[in-house]
């Protein structure tokens, strides 16, 4: 058996631009809090995807949560989430004591049908806010999406803690709506060990997502507090990391195109295998290789005789409406998330991989046909 290959496995800079930015933390003794690399990574983030403003923070998770108190989401307010997507999506919106109504997908793009989405509309007309999800790294229809959601006078948040780097029309993900978000976790295409970023064009929201981040402390001397705070800032030394891993991102969206391209090439030809749809507008990161199966091989016989060969892959992420704990909440749309859910594989899409590793995978899969 060779060795582990993983999904999708933290890689660091060969030049070692991460170790550089820790090191000049501790030699000036800026571990924490905040400093020089939190300044940097935030300047330099928004600068990359063509924001004004960024707010690093502890995770991706927290700055979901961060968009939607801004966005002024409060108990008993209806949220639209898109179904498809990790429980961090719409976990927050539970935080924030709001209800979620969650969204179908369409297989054009696998992200939030416009259709369901103007369907949901009318049943539900007072919708504060849409949380829409940029899956694998491919883009939402953005136009169709913020079109509706303009006309609805909904504020839109944007998950792209998968998209980082991901363009729509020439435009980045994360900067169509009110806000973005991005994460660092580990298996995302750049990491910071953990970590996020909120993204937004308005000075007075991301000042204001600050102050709740540092325990919504007031401007005096002694401890004084007329909001609620929380603990949600990115670290000094967390921040370093990633300033060396955004000098990396534009090889590692390279390395994971190769890595698509490789399986469609290699297995495109089998019966019943389908590659997720990259459209004309879409210039997408290629975080995950994904598709789904139509023919006598299954999702689960994939993942089977990968893991035999020590090669992680997964499933699609099962939709938010299928998780027993939101199972009381409303769903609009047709099946379309279930079946990619039942039918859909993520590849191992690790950057680290060599052309020998991608052949292992090519030649584990083609002996199931
Ligand atoms: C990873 C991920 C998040 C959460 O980010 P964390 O930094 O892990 O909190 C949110 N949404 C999606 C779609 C993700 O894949």
């Amino acid at each position: 058996m060779g060795n582990k290959i993983w999904l999708s496995s933290p890689h660091m800079s060969k030049e070692g631009y991460e170790m550089q930015y820790i090191q000049e933390a501790f030699d000036t003794n800026w571990i924490a809090p905040l400093g020089k690399n939190v300044d940097g990574f935030e300047s330099e983030l928004a600068n990359r995807v063509g924001a004004k403003y960024a707010v690093a923070l502890s995770s991706g998770t927290g700055a979901i949560h961060m968009a939607l108190k801004a966005a002024g989401v409060d108990k008993g307010d209806i949220v639209f989430c898109q179904s498809l997507t990790f429980a961090a999506t719409a976990n927050p919106i539970i935080y924030q004591n709001a209800t979620p109504v969650f969204i179908d997908s369409n297989y054009e793009t696998w992200n939030m049908d416009p259709d369901a989405l103007e369907k949901a509309f009318k049943k539900y007309p007072m919708v504060k806010a849409v949380l829409i999800v940029h899956l694998y790294g491919l883009s939402t229809d953005m136009d169709n999406i913020m079109s509706i959601c303009n006309k609805h006078n909904a504020t839109v948040i944007e998950d792209a803690a998968e998209s980082l780097g991901t363009r729509y029309r020439g435009k980045h993900t994360g900067t169509f709506g009110e806000y973005g978000v991005f994460s660092f976790n580990g298996n995302k295409i750049i990491t910071t060990s953990g970590g996020g970023m909120l993204v937004s064009n308005n000075e007075e929201k991301t000042k204001k997502v600050r102050f709740w981040a540092t325990q919504a402390r007031d401007k005096a001397r002694h401890y004084q507090h007329s909001e609620l705070g929380y603990n949600y800032r990115m670290s000094n030394i967390v921040a370093g990391i990633g300033r060396g891993q955004l000098k990396v991102l534009d090889q590692r969206i390279a390395k994971k195109k190769y890595i698509f391209e490789f399986y469609k090439k290699h297995l495109g030809q089998l019966d019943g295998i389908h590659f997720m749809p990259i459209n004309t507008w879409n210039e997408p990161n290629y975080w995950l290789s994904c598709l789904t199966l139509s023919g006598n091989v299954k999702p689960l016989d994939i993942i089977e005789a990968l893991e035999k060969n020590n090669i992680e892959s997964r499933p699609i992420w099962k939709p938010m409406h299928m998780q027993p704990f939101f199972a009381d909440y409303d769903y609009i749309g047709a099946d379309v998330s279930e079946k990619l859910f039942e039918n859909g594989v993520c590849l191992p899409s690790d950057t680290k991989m060599t052309d020998d590793d991608l052949h292992r995978v090519v030649n584990v899969i083609k002996k199931l046909w």
